[in-house]
């Protein structure tokens, strides 16, 4: 068991920050929770807080249901592993992942199997005497979680492990942390600023603006229903295109084109909304003149079409992402390599089923 519960936690830092605001949160046991979000949110000073490295102003951190805001770090029976590896410069592989065992006056055949065992899990074992200057990057971050997983502890709380690192092997690490997480079966709490790791990694994340929630929920859940426009931009990417429209007479108009009012709106007063669609749920095609080439829907009322050309080409391998101007919208694309090129005339389309609807003042999706 290893639940962690945040209940009104709120942290002002000297000087005035407040990085976290009124925060609650309960993390269930043997879940991969990732907090993400721009950076500055007060993601770190969460795991900190939970760590014992820093002290709540107001609120009650509990873990399996026992009050920690008192209890010191090492009292606390978790494992944080940093960005930066923070290995011991002078002592071996071996010896930096014995170190805490040692502390705990572990007999040393047993240390001789954790440490052993724990390289194997991690493809470290063949570095196990070298000092942390002899390895590259991705094996320091590897002993930095090898001696964290030693310690068995309760929850691992891992703050942007992967950032330091090349995008290669950032990838391979991540799968690796994926699979640890499903071997060892204890709470994972993640840091990131990183929407792709939160959501390849993640159970569950939770998306944060300036130390408050914005959503929490399983990834796919999230990219799916955002709960507002901060949420739709951040998860995904390229990001959400975001368009204003309006409600006029019981019709959906978008640059002037009318179409059916989707039943979310139906309750709505005439007045502006906010439009959201992934730029995966968008057509772009070559507009030569009035035909377009595809064009066989006529003036369906459930789709939008709208004219313009395109801005910027962005050439990504397996598609291009184009950005669009149409009218006064900028709208991207993705569409199949090479077939638009910059400053073609296009025609975009989109349909009313793959919209999602937000407050034009709050920004909360309806
Ligand atoms: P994140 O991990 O999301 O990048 P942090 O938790 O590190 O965000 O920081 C949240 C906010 O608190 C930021 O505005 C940051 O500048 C501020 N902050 C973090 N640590 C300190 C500190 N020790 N003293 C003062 N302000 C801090």
């Amino acid at each position: 068991m290893s639940e962690v519960s945040l209940r009104h936690i709120t942290k002002t830092y000297r000087g005035g920050t407040r990085a976290v605001s009124d925060f609650n949160l309960e993390v269930v046991d043997e879940e991969f929770l990732v907090f993400v979000g721009p950076s500055g949110c007060g993601k770190s000073t969460l795991l900190r807080l939970i760590a014992g490295l820093e002290n709540a102003d107001e609120g009650d951190i509990y873990i399996d249901g026992v009050r920690v805001n008192d209890m010191a770090p090492d009292e606390r029976d978790i494992a944080m592993v940093f960005q930066n590896y923070a290995l011991y410069p002078h002592m071996s592989v071996y010896e930096n992942m014995a170190f805490a065992l040692r502390l705990q006056s572990v007999e040393s055949a047993e240390i001789d199997r954790l440490v052993r065992e724990t390289a194997d899990l991690l493809e470290i074992s063949d570095v196990l005497e070298r000092k942390p200057k002899d390895l590259s990057g991705g094996q320091r971050q590897r002993v930095a979680m090898g001696r964290a997983i030693v310690r068995s502890p309760r929850v691992f709380l891992m703050d942007e492990p992967l950032s330091n690192l090349d995008p290669q092997l950032r990838g391979q690490l991540r799968s690796l942390i994926s699979r640890l997480h499903a071997q060892l079966g204890t709470t994972f709490i993640y840091v990131t600023h990183d929407q792709i790791e939160a959501m390849t990694l993640a159970s569950r994340i939770v998306v944060m603006k300036e130390g408050v929630i914005q959503q929490v929920g399983a990834p796919q859940e999230v990219y799916d229903n955002p709960a507002n426009t901060f949420v739709a931009r951040f998860i995904g990417s390229p990001a959400m295109n975001i368009i204003e429209a309006d409600v006029v007479e019981g019709a959906l108009v978008i640059e002037g084109i009318r179409c059916e009012l989707p039943a979310v709106l139906s309750k709505r007063d005439d007045g502006k909304v906010l439009v959201g669609v992934r730029p995966e749920r968008v057509d772009a095609r070559v507009a030569d003149g009035l035909q377009v080439s595809g064009d066989g829907d006529g003036g369906a009322r459930d789709v939008v079409k709208l004219d313009g050309h395109v801005d910027v080409c962005e050439p990504m391998g397996a598609h291009t992402l184009v950005h669009c101007r149409c009218g006064e919208k900028d709208i991207q694309a993705f569409v199949r390599v090479g077939s638009i090129e910059s400053g073609q005339a296009v025609r975009v389309t989109f349909n009313v089923s793959d919209m999602h609807f937000f407050d034009y003042k709050t920004g909360e999706a309806l």
